[in-house]
């Protein structure tokens, strides 16, 4: 069960009754900041593209009051660890612990002249970690949200979403694009977030209510994820410094349309040829699939993702046989509109658009098919759009 917010009352209890445990009775505020699905427009995010990610219900919890000096004193409920860290003695990196996310983004306030005091802070979620939905860009801006309401700062989710970024890139040392944190700090309830990677302009999307979200965790983790995806950087990187040479417009697979791939082959090696004819039309369905949602147009949002899907399993190679087999059987099921991959792909999870009112249904039939196939934890999240990081009162 989950309240108004989205956010699971039994998460917030247990949160708030760590804090008082470790923390004292004086009441503190909460802010919490959703994790994110991305319903298409994958592996275009590095190619200044477009995306359209939809904040979940699902939350990091930042229950926290401020101190009167300058020292963070965290608690991790998922690690059941404490760590205290003195603000002014932050430096990048700082490694890539737990306690390294919510002290990346001290050190990106402070970078940029923005004081904020210390804080005893109790750090929790129902976000799963590293399933691809993005706990960590959760937890920044769930971070940030709290940060700011103890500095008695101006909350600018564009701002906001952009230091917790730079704290994942400078502080934690993980090269993420823009998408997670935008998600997860500029989205409207009811609403999937249209992103341009490269201007940062955005576009709320209504989701209609007749549809649901399901986001389908194949429970498969692998750890070739990391090499593959800045294999796949470097081939989109040598398509472009090829097609620049001649067409100096060209600053990113964003710039190249199909006629241009299909006129310059000829010169580009025949596997970074296929990544980029990924990319290129993968980089359109964005669009089209927020202009879809918006009619109202479900047929066409569905048909959409599964052409994004065999795209990402042929073209990119990025799937594998659990996302590929739990996409296969929602596809079968009639109350699917379509389903994909979602991520950066070889496991975590899939996404799948199906008709509101069957989505008990779907998410049985489609659990029970593939564990009788796969033995992995898997798990089936119907999701609503929710808004970005936000206090609760
Ligand atoms: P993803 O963002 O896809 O979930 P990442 O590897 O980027 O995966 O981030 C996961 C990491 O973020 C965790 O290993 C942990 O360090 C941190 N993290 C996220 N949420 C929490 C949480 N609720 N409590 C503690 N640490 C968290
Ligand atoms: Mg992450």
């Amino acid at each position: 069960m989950t309240d108004s917010l989205g956010i699971d009352p039994a998460l917030l209890e247990r949160a708030t009754a760590r804090f008082a445990e470790r923390f004292g009775d004086a009441p503190p505020t909460v802010a919490v900041a959703p994790g994110r699905v991305n319903l298409i427009g994958e592996h275009t995010d590095y190619n200044d593209g477009f995306v359209l990610p939809m904040a979940i219900g699902r939350a990091a919890v930042v229950v926290f009051r401020p101190r009167n000096d300058r020292t963070l004193r965290l608690h991790a409920v998922a690690f059941d660890e404490t760590k205290e860290l003195a603000l002014d003695a932050l430096t990048a990196p700082g490694g890539d612990e737990w306690y390294s996310y919510v002290a990346g983004v001290a050190w990106a306030f402070a970078s940029e002249g923005l004081v904020a005091p210390g804080l005893d802070a109790v750090v929790d979620g129902d976000v799963p970690l590293g399933a691809g939905l993005s706990s960590s860009a959760a937890l920044e801006m769930a971070t940030a949200r709290a940060l700011a309401a103890a500095g008695d700062l101006e909350w600018d989710p564009v701002r906001m979403a952009l230091l917790g970024q730079k704290a994942e890139n400078q502080y934690v040392g993980m090269n993420c694009g823009i998408m997670d944190q935008f998600a997860s700090a500029v989205s409207r309830a009811g609403h999937a977030l249209l992103l341009d990677c490269r201007s940062l302009e955005t576009r709320p999307v209504p989701v209609p209510d007749d549809a649901e979200v399901v986001v389908m965790d194949t429970g498969a983790r692998r750890s070739l994820a990391g090499s593959a995806y800045n294999d796949r950087r470097a081939a989109c990187e040598r398509v472009v410094a090829r097609l620049q040479k001649g067409n100096p417009s060209v600053k990113a697979l964003r710039d190249v349309t199909l006629e241009l791939l299909e006129r310059e082959q000829e010169r580009l090696d025949p596997v970074d040829l296929k990544r980029a004819r990924h990319v290129v039309p993968e980089n359109t369905r964005p669009v089209q699939m927020a202009d879809a949602l918006q009619a109202s147009n479900l047929e066409e949002a569905g048909e959409l993702m599964n052409d994004s899907h065999f795209s990402l399993r042929d073209l990119y190679e990025v799937s594998c046989e659990e996302l590929d087999l739990i996409t296969e059987i929602a596809r079968e099921q009639p109350s699917c509109f379509g389903a994909r991959m979602t991520g950066a792909g070889f496991g975590g999870c899939a996404v799948a658009l199906v008709k509101a009112d069957a989505t008990d249904s779907f998410c049985d039939t489609v659990l029970t098919a593939y564990k009788a196939k796969i033995d992995l934890p898997a798990a089936l999240y119907p999701c609503r759009p929710m808004p970005g990081a936000r206090l609760l009162v």
